[in-house]
């Protein structure tokens, strides 16, 4: 009997220890391939499959990130699968010779900037790929 209460006890504790997900940081190669969920290859070739919010996904299917080194930082939803906090938290950055620098996206007609790439809110040009660093973005 007292080893089931023990079994009890464990079981409560562990319900009641359902905190919000640590927050993590994956870095590595983007590969980002058309049709195929993007994935980031850490320095171990080790491949996590990589989500986030809408414009999130958006970048992630932008074949010009294809092989940037990336930070992003969210948490694991199950082994090798990667869910990426907000864009607007500014999870996802590129690092660039070991400086990280926002994704951003650039019409250089109206000069206005976008954080998912597509075409642009005012003139529907295609916008620009625009790595920024994250203190000239405001
Ligand atoms: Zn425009």
């Amino acid at each position: 009997m007292r080893v089931c209460l023990c079994w009890l006890a464990l079981a409560a504790l562990s319900l009641s220890g359902a905190t919000p997900p640590k927050s993590e940081t994956v870095r590595g190669k983007l590969v980002v391939g058309s049709g195929e969920a993007p994935v980031v290859e850490t320095a171990e070739h080790q491949r996590i499959a990589l989500d986030g919010d809408a414009p999130t996904r958006k970048v992630l299917h932008d074949p010009r990130v294809n092989g940037f080194e990336v930070s992003a930082r969210g948490h694991f939803t199950a082994p090798g699968k990667f869910l990426i906090d907000p864009l607007h938290t500014r999870a996802l950055v590129v690092m660039d010779g070991g400086k990280p620098k926002m994704i951003t996206y650039w019409c250089d007609v109206c000069s206005i900037r976008a954080y998912a790439p597509g075409p642009c809110v005012c003139c529907q040009k295609d916008t620009d790929l625009d790595l920024r660093d994250l203190d000239d973005i405001r």
